[in-house]
């Protein structure tokens, strides 16, 4: 099925059918693995099909964009070799001396990129506490984009989409600069929510989490509406050369196909765990986007599908740093690992593991104390996934 005819679908029907063409020679109804790195051509410059060479477009890799691009209501996915590589790519195509905006509370690896990489090729970026309030004030002449991560990690904050693309337009008007949106979708996937139908211009995912889903390939996504980004974007990948394997490609499509059942049942047990936490006395605070307490809840209830919460929690527990070493490394059935969004839940100290390249400082002004645990929720069953959590806990009494 394309991405055209997908159109009157829904999720579950797309993630299965957009991009999964019966093989037309053998009958297949899996697509093959394409791994020939060089394509025939009939005469000098006019291949046998529509494939030359694979740096530049793959079958598995089309695929998988198609299936991508309809499952976030684009025209358009680029699929990348990490989720990393498509935040350097977006930077890459940023004129030099442009200026950046970014939500505060963003994964490591982008903070990273955007203070030690993205300054080298002369893109500045200012990191604000919470873009509706602070970004208006923090717009200048060079301001080209606008980074942010809804929910953030690992602090769980949701950013309503349609108030940043509000400023962003009023900017506009009020400057003639065009300034682009994107948004780091990797924590409630496609089948949450889809941030171009909010004012993003570019939606972008680490595959490596939910999208793929199983823990076995590193691989990144973006997908936008805009064909002139997406002509850029496209050159750049190919000239750069970050492009991911067939086989990873593969993974990752097969792996999307079960993304609505996935994070159904994901959201489910951490709705009923982020509950449970909320309650015991061992825990100081929970941050959930699913839970009516969440600051954010109105925003959850507009921009996610029913209202789901997603996969994700963090909470302060007590006994501080201690007190989240001693729980991580009790857990029997959450693994203390880092990444997110595999089938299997996993639970990790954000200062010391993901968050551990940011300053204390900085680090503690988003949220992140010594003290924060990040829940990963797989797909186990809910009741023994409370009960681990549960025992987990009582290691920590007296701390
Ligand atoms: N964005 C988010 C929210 C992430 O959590 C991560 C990795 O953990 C990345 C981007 C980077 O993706 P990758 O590890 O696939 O390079």
């Amino acid at each position: 099925m394309t991405i055209e005819q997908s159109s009157n679908y829904s999720f579950g029907t797309r993630a299965i059918h957009v991009g999964a063409p019966i093989d037309p020679t053998t009958g297949a109804v899996i697509e093959p693995i394409s791994l020939s790195t060089t394509f025939g051509q009939s005469e000098p410059s006019k291949p046998l099909g529509i494939y030359e060479y694979s740096r530049s477009a793959n079958p598995n890799r089309d695929n998988f964009e198609q299936a991508v691009a309809s499952l976030e209501s684009a025209k358009y996915a680029i699929a990348l070799s990490s989720g990393s590589a498509t935040t350097a790519l977006i930077i890459q195509s940023l004129p030099v001396g442009s200026h950046i905006i970014s939500g505060g509370d963003v994964y490591g690896g982008t903070h990273r990129y955007f203070t030690k990489v993205a300054n080298t090729h002369g893109v500045k970026a200012t990191f604000v506490g919470n873009l509706v309030e602070d970004l208006e004030s923090n717009l200048t002449n060079d301001t080209r984009l606008v980074w942010l991560e809804t929910p953030s990690n690992p602090t769980l904050q949701i950013t309503d989409i349609s108030k940043i693309k509000e400023i962003v337009d009023k900017h506009e008007a009020k400057t003639g600069n065009k300034i682009i949106i994107v948004v780091d979708n990797t924590f409630l996937s496609p089948y949450i929510s889809n941030p171009l139908k909010f004012g993003a211009d570019v939606v972008v995912h680490s595959v490596t989490k939910y999208i793929n889903g199983h823990s076995d390939v590193v691989m990144g996504v973006l997908a936008t509406n805009n064909d002139v980004l997406h002509d850029k974007f496209r050159f750049l990948q190919n000239a750069i050369g970050s492009i991911p394997s067939p086989f990873d490609s593969w993974l990752a499509h097969r792996g999307l196909k079960t993304l609505h059942l996935r994070l159904r049942q994901a959201s489910y047990s951490a709705q009923k765990i982020a509950e449970y936490l909320s309650s015991s006395p061992y825990v100081i605070h929970v941050n959930y986007p699913g839970l009516k307490g969440h600051k954010n809840h109105d925003v959850v209830l507009k921009q996610h599908r029913d209202g789901l919460g997603g996969g994700m929690i963090s909470f302060r527990i007590k006994g501080g740093a201690k007190g989240a070493s001693v729980f991580t490394s009790s857990t029997k059935l959450f693994t203390l690992a880092e990444s997110l969004g595999g089938i299997e839940s996993l639970i990790e100290v954000p200062a010391i593991m993901t968050h551990g390249g940011i300053p204390k400082e900085e680090r503690e002004s988003n949220g992140v104390y010594d003290d924060l645990v990040r829940v990963s929720v797989g797909i186990e069953d809910t009741d023994d996934l409370i009960a681990d959590v549960e025992q987990a806990l009582q290691k920590v009494k007296g701390l």
